[in-house]
Order: C-alpha cells, then sequence, then structure tokens
C-alpha cells in the first residue's frame, strides 16, 4: 500500500539554494527527493509517485503551471497534491495555480515554520485520502481487491498493451454449486470459503502485474498483462488444482465431493481503445462452456470465437 512510514515529499525548484534550505528543514519528517527542472520533476513523479510536491513556477524549460497542468491531467498522478512555492505574487498568479488544481499557493520569501505547519497537514490529508482509497478497492469479505479496482485494472492495463502490442488474458472464476454449499453449510461457512477461495487464487499466480478480484458473489477474475492463451491456460489450470487440493467438503455438489471451480479463460492482443468488453464477454462464454461441459474445469475461448465477438461489436 502506498504512504507507508514517512510520507514522500517531492522538492522542485532551479535555485538550488531553495531545495537545499527546503530540504534541510524538512528532512527529518519526510523522505525527500528533489528536482531542478520541469521535465525531471515529470520524470520522477512517473517512476515514483511522492505524497506531496511543492513546486517552483519559474523554471527553465517547462514551468511549474505547465508541470501541474500535466500531472492533474494524468488518472496515475492528478490525486499528488501539488503547492506552488513562488515568488510571482500578483493576483492572478496565485489564482492560476489555484484554478490548475494547486491545494496551496506560498509566496516567497517564506516563513519555515508556517510551511513545515502546512506539509504537516497536507500529508495528514494524503495519508487519509489513501486510506479511504484503498478501503474503497478492496472487498470486504475476501480482502482482495473489488470488482472497482477490476474495472480500473482493465481499463489500464488494456491502454498499456494498446502502447506496447502485448497481449492480455483474462480469467473468469466461478465457483460450482456454490447456492447449494450455502443451502447446506450456512452463509458463514459460505462465507469462510469465499475467503479460502479468494487466497488460493491470489497465491496461483507469482507475478506482481497479475491483479486477481472479487468479481461479485462467488465469481473472481485474474487479469494476466503480457500473457498468452497457453500462459493464462496454466495459471487457470493451477487454480482449479488449488482450490479442489484445499478438499472443502461439499456434499450437494455434482462436480466432486468438495469445492471446486468452474474457469473461462480468454485471451486479445488490444487494438481499439474501448474493446474491453469483448475480452470479458469472451471469458464469460468460455466459463459457460466449462458450467455447460461438466463443471471443474478450464475452458479457453477460441480465436475463431473472440473473432466473432469482435465482429459483433464493430
Ligand atoms: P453454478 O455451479 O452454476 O455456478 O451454481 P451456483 O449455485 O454456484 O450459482 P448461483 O449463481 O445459482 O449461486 C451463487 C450463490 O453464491 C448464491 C449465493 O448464495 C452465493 N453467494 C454470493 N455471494 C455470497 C457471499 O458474499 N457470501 C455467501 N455466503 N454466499 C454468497
Ligand atoms: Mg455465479
Ligand atoms: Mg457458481
Amino acid at each position: 500500500m502506498k504512504n507507508q512510514g514517512r510520507g514522500k515529499l517531492l522538492l522542485v525548484d532551479d535555485i538550488k539554494a531553495n531545495v537545499n534550505l527546503l530540504r534541510l528543514n524538512l528532512k527529518k519528517d519526510y523522505h525527500i527527493e528533489v528536482a531542478f527542472d520541469g521535465e525531471s520533476a515529470l520524470e520522477q513523479v512517473a517512476k515514483n509517485p511522492p505524497d506531496l510536491i511543492l513546486l517552483d513556477i519559474q523554471m527553465p524549460g517547462i514551468d511549474g503551471y505547465e508541470v501541474c497542468r500535466r500531472l492533474k491531467k494524468n488518472k496515475d498522478t492528478e490525486k499528488i497534491p501539488i503547492v506552488f512555492i513562488t515568488s510571482k505574487n500578483e493576483e492572478e498568479d496565485e489564482t492560476k495555480g489555484l484554478e490548475l488544481g494547486a491545494i496551496d499557493y506560498i509566496i516567497k520569501p517564506f516563513s519555515m515554520p508556517i510551511i513545515k505547519a502546512r506539509v504537516k497537514n497536507l500529508m495528514q490529508m494524503k495519508k487519509q485520502q489513501d486510506i479511504l482509497e484503498s478501503l474503497s478497492l478492496i472487498d470486504g469479505l475476501t480482502e482482495i481487491p473489488n470488482r472497482r479496482y477490476f474495472d480500473h485494472m482493465l481499463h489500464h492495463e488494456w491502454q498499456r498493451a494498446i502502447r506496447a502490442e502485448t497481449s492480455l488474458a483474462l480469467i473468469m472464476i466461478d465457483i460450482d454449486f456454490f447456492k447449494n454449499y450455502n443451502d447446506y453449510y450456512g452463509h458463514v461457512s459460505g462465507d469462510e470459503c469465499l475467503k479460502s477461495v479468494a487466497q488460493t487464487l491470489t497465491s496461483s499466480v507469482n507475478r506482481s502485474m497479475d491483479v486477481i478480484s472479487r468479481y461479485g458473489g462467488e465469481e473472481f477474475a485474474a487479469i494476466l498483462p503480457d500473457t498468452s492463451l497457453e500462459g493464462a491456460l496454466n495459471i487457470g489450470e493451477n487454480m482449479r488444482k488449488n482450490v479442489s487440493d484445499l478438499k472443502i467438503t461439499h456434499k450437494l455438489s455434482l462436480a466432486a465431493d468438495y469445492i471446486t471451480i468452474s474457469v473461462g479463460i480468454a485471451n486479445i492482443i488490444p487494438k481499439t481503445e474501448n474493446g474491453q468488453r469483448v475480452l470479458i464477454e469472451g471469458a464469460d462464454k468460455a466459463l459457460f462452456e466449462a458450467k455447460k461441459h461438466s463443471r471443474n474445469i478450464c475452458k479457453i475461448c477460441s480465436a475463431e470465437d473472440m473473432k466473432n465477438l469482435c465482429n459483433i461489436r464493430h
């Protein structure tokens, strides 16, 4: 999770003496990064996003206003609070800075105690914001990422796969005869079972880029970036085997004597901006086939079926 331990503060100013003064006074409480121009500030933020940025306006190359504009335009960086520290003291300068989305505007020469107090407040605010954000992306029962996170990450990985021209795989997972399980063993046991399955699915993948989420009810979804159909089938088969190896007794399953999952797998090389639905429909279709066949099995969506789904969509 973000923002563990000391807050990360990025200082951006082309005048080294300014940066050094701030660093000297703030380094006891925060992890400090520095940049001396707009370009390197943007690079640093992309590589290692800070919790707060103190940003000068007048700099050679990209100025502070432009840095702020670009950071606020990008979904990955829009939430990082920015404070302008500048000698531009006209009303319209400050208005412009705040209108660009900066949270505060401090005019040089500044008072160090005031800067310290403001940075402290803003860091606190960012920490709370991060906590809220992480909670709203985690499923309360299973403690794995939720549907909202899935939607966000699928969009993100889709765009990335378009740029990198790599393939993206999606696995949809559904517990077999789970209604019967709840009816027979009760909802508390049902919840426990969901937690065990969620943990097992999560530990069935080994790349940090892979995202396992609770898609809804007793359905889970895995996004596997840069993964072929064969690679995804391996993972899906691992998941299926690991869940059945839990040997959670299920007397009312017609698939086995214990809890099992059905798995649907699809894969695509994303081309169009908003084609994610096709990938979901492909994995859903394969999951439906798995249910129809026998359950406790992995099925893939064939290349031909994927092509047909694409044609229906466009
Ligand atoms: P199939 O093999 O075709 O998937 O059958 P199924 O019974 O698993 O599918 P169905 O969609 O009919 O039932 C899903 C059940 O999952 C319904 C509900 O009782 C249970 N369920 C969904 N969410 C939760 C939850 O958060 N906790 C518990 N305990 N049960 C849940
Ligand atoms: Mg279901
Ligand atoms: Mg089910």
